[in-house]
Formats: C-alpha cells, structure tokens, sequence
C-alpha cells in the first residue's frame, strides 16, 4: 500500500494480478466484488446471535454510556469505551498485543503522521487513544502478528475489520492468532491531504506539525463541536473548531476516499464488537463524549456485563432503534445514497453490494445533496493537488468555501444558495444531510 499523489493509500502490484478475480488480493480486498461480503462473515463468526437487523446486522446486546474509572473518558474521542475494552483484554491475558493507530514517533521521516502499530502493554495502548482520521495499512502490523506467536486484538474502521476476517479465512496462522476484532463505526476515511488543509488554515506548513488531535475534548461545549489541534516541531500549538474550517463540515464529503462510496457497512458488522459516538440527544451536547457499543461476541458480553457490575463502566441498555438513530446521516448515505449511485452509470469494475440500484423515488433535494457530495469528494483530492503544485492555499480554500456554501444550501437551506434552491424547490425545509 502506497500513498498516491492525493494523500490516499492504494495497493500496489501488477495489474494484472490486482484485476484477476482468481487471485489473494481479490479474496481479501474488502471492496472486491468477489470478496465475501459482510453478511456472509457475519453469519459464521456469530451464527447464533440474539438479535439480527438490516441496518446493524447480526449482534448480542446494545449500550450506550462511557467509561467510568481512571482517564479512558477523558482521553477518548467519544466515550473511551475502545481502549478501556481493548486495555481489560490485555489485562486478563486474553490478548498478548492490541493493533491500532497510534501518532507517527518521527512524521517527517515516516511521511505519515499516524501509522498502525502494535501495543503489548497498558501504558503503550493508552497513548494510542482518540480518533485518527486519516490514511492508515495493516500491512506491518498482520506482518508481525504472522511473524510472532501470540493472541491478538485489531481495532479497525469496519472496511478493515472485513479485510482482517478475510485474510483470516486464507490464512490458518493469522485465523488462530486474531483473537478478538474491535470496530469502530465509520462515516468515510479522509485523506491525508485534510490535515494539510488543517494545516494551510491555521496558517502552518504540515511539515512543521508534530501531531494532529482531530478531535479535542472541551467538556463544557457540545461532544458534535469538534476542534482540532496541531502541534507543532517547536511545541506550540494551533486550534480551530472544524465548522470554522472550510473543509470541516463532515457531511459535505470533503477528502472522502473514492472506496467510502461503495461501502454499505456502517458499525463494523464483522466485528466482535462495534463502538460509536452516540450522536443523540442529551449525549450529543455532552462535552465529556458517550459511546454507543453493539457487543456481537458473548464473551465481551460477559466481561461489559463484570465492568458495569463493578461500577467500572456506565453502560445502559438500547434498542435497535436507538443505534440507527444515533448514525442517521450516516445510513442515509450508506443505503440511501448508496442504492441512488449505484444506479449512475459506470465504467469498468461494477461494485456487488447489499443494496439495490434504485433512487428514482428520492426527492430532487435528496439526489442533489447526494451528487453534491459525490462531486466535493471527488474534485477536492484535485483542487487540493493544483494548489499544492501552484504553491496557491488560496486557491483550494477559495474553491472549498464555494462548495460548502452550495452543499450547506441544498442540505440546510442554508445562506443566499439556501433561498434559491428553496424557490427552486430544491431545498426542503427538513434539512439534514
Ligand atoms: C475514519 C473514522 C470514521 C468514523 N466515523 C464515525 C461515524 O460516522 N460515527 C460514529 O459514531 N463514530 C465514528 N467513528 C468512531 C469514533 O470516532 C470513535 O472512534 C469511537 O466512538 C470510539 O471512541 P472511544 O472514545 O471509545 O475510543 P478511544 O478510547 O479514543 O480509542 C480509539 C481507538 O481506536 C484506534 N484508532 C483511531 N483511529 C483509528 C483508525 N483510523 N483505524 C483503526 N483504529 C483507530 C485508536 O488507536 C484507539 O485504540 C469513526 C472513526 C474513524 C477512525
């Protein structure tokens, strides 16, 4: 896997061998068309699940709630349920390493500000917390779990989490060393290039940064404002709130990998178990972050059911219903929007999902924030690239601006773009991406 000129990761090898339906790259891409698909895994890694749903998939029990001990709350992005779950599998020795994202030790030397890597104790796992929204492989880390004996965790977004049980099912060594898979449900993956534009708007070169917190937490501001953070070589500081930044709005698709088009699975239904942020009220407007967590493996549902028991974590009981609310926008885009662009035509590979080609019952506000978002992920990787060779932020910032007032127009009725889709009838008045 190769960065390419967009700041994105692409496998590299002969054609011929990346297009043969035949070969091991096909058998574990998780976006091949001749690739098992998510149902499928899901139905053998948890066959007799308690409860099985179109939009969750397969899983034993759903919660909402955080961490309640020590400072896994604080120093997660959400509720800091990943890292406390991921941290009691390496405690009881039920895992010898934990495979997740941590920040690159040297970004300028590795080309990269965040890498996978494998954590083997506490300390380790605990400096990797928070989310990383940017280009990451398993390469290294699938490596080293093949190479060294033991039993192993991965954290991944759900596309990695499929990648991980495919490569499992044609590898008996990696099969019997990946113990427990840890997902995080996913809105879409950005490129490297965000934090590049991050950088260009708070007045910096990404050379100069450090690190990179996406998120910060500021427990008396709503958990939806999110502001990142840079740090740079020199240790000081640079902060702006993601709506202040041109490309902050995540609906608008900004950097989105060209793959997250074609994705259809939101919460990481492969996974053993599955967090996201609970993006619903009262918790959205909790500072302090609050995971949703669907638990699909009965032995990490016995060790959630010890940790709330012992007051550890605070964890309560949600219905189906509760989840889906919770990632709204994101099965929108995911079913919806998915079923409307696979009916566009296309070229070359055709993707095999779970949902139908259709749209023609969508409504033209909908089909247009759809195209919108499409088109914004797309020519941003592009703008961005001219302005990158041209030595020009101004141009791709100006460019982003343009593009956000359209999108926040058609999707929110938002500004002098909002009244005219209005009046055009392109614009409804219930908003939402
Ligand atoms: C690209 C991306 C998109 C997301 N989209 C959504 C969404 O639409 N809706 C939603 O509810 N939640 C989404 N999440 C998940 C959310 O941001 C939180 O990660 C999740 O709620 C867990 O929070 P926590 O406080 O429990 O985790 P923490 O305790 O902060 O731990 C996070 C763990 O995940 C690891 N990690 C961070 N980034 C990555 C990565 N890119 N790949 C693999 N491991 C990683 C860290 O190393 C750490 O171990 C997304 C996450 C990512 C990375």
């Amino acid at each position: 896997m190769e960065l390419d000129r967009y700041g994105q990761l692409k496998p590299r090898g002969p054609k011929a061998w990346l297009r043969s339906r035949d070969s091991g790259f096909s058998r574990i891409c998780p976006f091949s068309p001749t690739a098992r698909d998510e149902d499928d895994l899901a139905v053998e890694h948890f066959p007799s699940a308690k409860d099985r749903h179109p939009l969750l998939g397969r899983f034993e029990a759903a919660y909402v709630g955080h961490v309640a001990e020590d400072e896994y709350r604080v120093n997660g992005s959400s509720g800091g349920m990943v890292t406390w779950v991921a941290a009691e599998l390496l405690r009881r020795g039920l895992v010898d390493g934990v495979a997740h994202v941590k920040e690159s030790d040297d970004p300028q030397t590795e080309g990269r500000l965040f890498h996978y890597t494998l954590s083997r104790d506490l300390q380790a796992l605990q400096a990797g917390a928070k989310s990383r929204y940017y280009p990451v492989e398993l390469s290294g880390v699938l490596r080293s779990m093949r190479d060294i004996p033991g039993r192993y965790a991965v954290v991944g977004i759900p596309c990695f989490v499929k990648a991980v049980r495919l490569a499992c099912a044609d590898d008996p060594v990696l099969k019997e060393r990946v113990a427990f898979t840890l997902g995080l449900f996913c809105g879409h993956m950005k490129s490297a290039r965000m934090a590049e534009s991050f950088a260009w708007q708070m007045e910096e070169d990404i050379s100069r940064v450090r690190q990179l917190d996406y998120r910060v937490k500021t427990p008396d501001r709503p958990a939806n404002w999110y502001r990142a953070q840079l740090t740079l070589a020199n240790g000081e500081t640079r902060a702006r709130d993601w709506w202040h930044l041109a490309d902050g709005d995540w609906g608008a698709g900004f950097f989105q990998n060209s793959a997250c088009n074609f994705c259809d699975d939101v919460v990481a239904e492969t996974a053993d178990i599955a967090f996201g942020d609970a993006w619903k009220e009262p918790y959205s407007s909790d500072g302090r972050g609050t995971n949703v967590v669907l638990v699909r493996s009965r032995m990490l549902l016995d060790l959630l059911r010890e940790g709330m028991g012992a007051n550890r974590i605070a964890l309560s009981p949600v219905d189906a219903d509760f989840v889906v609310a919770t990632q709204a926008a994101g099965f929108r885009q995911r079913r919806e929007g998915l079923s409307f662009r696979l009916a566009w035509p296309r070229l070359g590979l055709r993707p095999r999902k779970r949902v139908q080609a259709s749209g023609h019952h969508l409504t033209s506000q909908r089909k247009m924030i759809y195209i919108m978002r499409y088109g914004i992920s797309f020519w941003s990787h592009r703008v961005f690239l001219a302005a990158r060779l041209l030595h020009s932020p101004g141009l791709y910032i100006l460019w982003a601006r343009a593009a956000l007032a359209f999108y926040q127009g058609l999707a929110y009725s938002r500004g002098p773009v909002g009244r005219v889709a209005r009046r055009l009838g392109l614009a409804g008045s219930e908003g939402g991406a």
